[in-house]
């Protein structure tokens, strides 16, 4: 009989014809990635847990990508890459290197009008930076042509570069060979997408720090201790028949137990997180006069809106957007809401009416100098129990009243869009209704699909303490950890599916 594995021994158990036969984790504690990835795959039959850097080292390509990097249109520098086995031999071909290339250093090349013939006049001037396998951004050969940001020239390199045996890459296609080739993990790459698009500086900053590992630095120890947890299962049920009791109910209750406040604490982080990359809309609304273009304008901080004195002349909605503390926030400013005369203002009004349907967060204006009438009476009865502010505005006039701090359920603040008065603590709250309290925090999630995977891993533990408490067979929490263990994985690409994948890298932009 052999020992019980102690904790810092952990065994696997392989799905083989000599049942009791154990393999050992090699390295445990240097890198819980690599320790997984040497688990020989059999193991993971019971759990149909696959692991996609399995596979994917069969994916290693062959094929030289190429494409123009830099945004459509003219500019001062445009830069094409090639990625692949071919990149430096194609570049070598492609343009007329005054000296050989060099890893990581900058070639000058001429570019030449008609293919690399000597004679051919000499169309450009060109800077060739190869950077070799493995320490490029691909960790494949990767060559950077950057000549000037003539969408003439660019286009006259690729099309070459396409003669010479190289293919068009798709969107996202070099992200995307870097992870696969284990550069960068899923929350990684995605977040060299958001860096992209961000809009604002608090979205760049996000993007950054999870491209630098944030949110799967808060992921691994959890999935640290729930593969040990697995493993002590596992080791369990083969130490059975010898009536060792490995993994006492009350030992994997708490590990559960253990395994769940972080999850929890990520997933709560996804209500800032999630409007630090979308963002929200705020609708304007109010009855016409009552200062919505006015109060727009102080948010928006510059005359985007007509401002009149006549009632009902913004006739339609309008929109900006702004970042408030970071947080991109798209405000509309409808037309008045009441039933209009003209033909025009009507439609200004279903709009704002759709407006309002669509907005996160209300913000209902009423002329403080005027009791409440029927209509927006109406209009908060119709936005209570929804993130809404109201502003009392005209707070400078002699006949304004103080609000009440709510008017009919919804808080209320005095603002006037003429002094500026009560307008930084207009954006106070409508900052505070946007994120409801919570903090920005490092690592936090921002996309969907993290927020599915942490649901999904916390469910399937919360499914495995359960069983656990109602003494169901091992092999059955089994189930739910590795259910819980390949939803971890998915949010770092372990366990992502090739049409997801395809679906994530799609969503970037050609060239990156
Ligand atoms: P809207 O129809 O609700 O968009 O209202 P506007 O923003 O076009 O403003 C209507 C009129 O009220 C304009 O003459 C504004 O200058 C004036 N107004 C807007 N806000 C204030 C304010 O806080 N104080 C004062 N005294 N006048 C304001």
């Amino acid at each position: 009989m052999c020992a019980a594995p102690a904790k810092a021994s952990v065994a696997w158990k392989m799905r083989s014809p000599r049942r009791s036969r154990l393999y050992r984790l090699p390295q445990w504690s240097k890198g819980l990635d690599q320790a997984v990835r040497t688990v020989p795959e059999p193991t993971l039959v019971r759990s149909n847990y696959t692991i996609s850097s399995l596979v994917t080292a069969a994916n290693v390509s062959t094929e030289t990508i190429a494409a123009i990097s830099t945004p459509p249109g003219r500019g001062g520098i445009g830069i094409v890459r090639l990625s692949g086995p071919q990149a430096a031999s194609v570049a070598a071909q492609l343009v007329r290197l005054r000296q050989p290339l060099e890893h990581a250093r900058a070639r000058l090349a001429d570019v030449l009008d008609e293919g690399c013939d000597e004679d051919a006049g000499r169309i450009d001037e060109a800077l060739v930076t190869w950077f070799a396998a493995p320490n490029s951004y691909t960790a494949e050969d990767l060559v950077e042509i950057a000549a000037h940001g003539s969408p003439m020239v660019l286009d006259l390199l690729l099309r070459r570069a396409l003669e010479l045996g190289a293919r068009l890459a798709e969107p996202g296609e070099f992200t995307q060979r870097a992870f696969l080739a284990g550069k960068l993990d899923l929350t990684q790459a995605e977040a060299v997408r958001d860096l992209i698009e961000a809009q604002t500086l608090t979205q760049a900053r996000q993007a950054a720090s999870q491209m630098g590992g944030a949110l799967s630095l808060r992921v691994q120890p959890v999935k640290q201790s729930l593969v040990e947890l697995i493993a002590l299962l596992e080791a369990g049920i083969d130490f059975a028949e010898d009536d060792i009791d490995v993994a006492p109910q009350a030992e994997i209750a708490r590990r559960i137990e253990r395994l769940m406040p972080p999850l929890a604490a990520l997933e709560a982080s996804y209500a800032r997180g999630r409007i630090v990359h979308d963002g929200l809309t705020l609708a304007i609304v109010g009855r016409p006069n009552a200062g919505k273009s006015s109060l727009f304008n102080q948010l928006v901080q510059r005359d985007r809106a007509i401002v009149t004195a006549t009632p009902g002349t913004t006739r339609d909605t309008v929109t900006e957007r702004i970042s408030l503390d970071g947080i991109p926030l798209e405000l509309v400013d409808t037309a008045g809401l009441r039933e209009g005369l003209e033909e025009v203002e009507q439609l200004g009004i279903a709009r704002s009416r759709e407006a309002l349907a669509d907005a996160a967060l209300v913000l209902v204006v009423l002329d403080a100098t005027q009791a409440l009438n029927d209509e927006e009476r109406g209009l908060l009865d119709a936005v209570l129990g929804r993130p809404a502010l109201i502003a009392a505005n005209k707070s400078d006039l002699a006949e304004a009243r103080q609000p009440a701090s709510e008017i009919a359920g919804i808080p209320a603040l005095a603002t006037s869009a003429l002094t500026g008065e009560g307008i930084p603590a207009l954006r106070e709250k409508i900052l505070a209704l946007a994120t409801g309290g919570a903090a920005a925090e490092p690592g936090m999630l921002t996309s969907l699909r993290h927020h599915q995977a942490i649901t999904a891993a916390l469910a399937a533990l919360a499914d495995a303490a359960g069983a656990n408490l109602s003494a169901i067979p091992h092999e059955m929490i089994l189930l739910d950890l590795y259910r819980a263990l390949t939803a971890l994985d998915s949010l770092t690409g372990q366990t992502t599916s090739d049409d997801i994948l395809n679906l994530i890298f799609s969503t970037f932009c050609i060239g990156k």
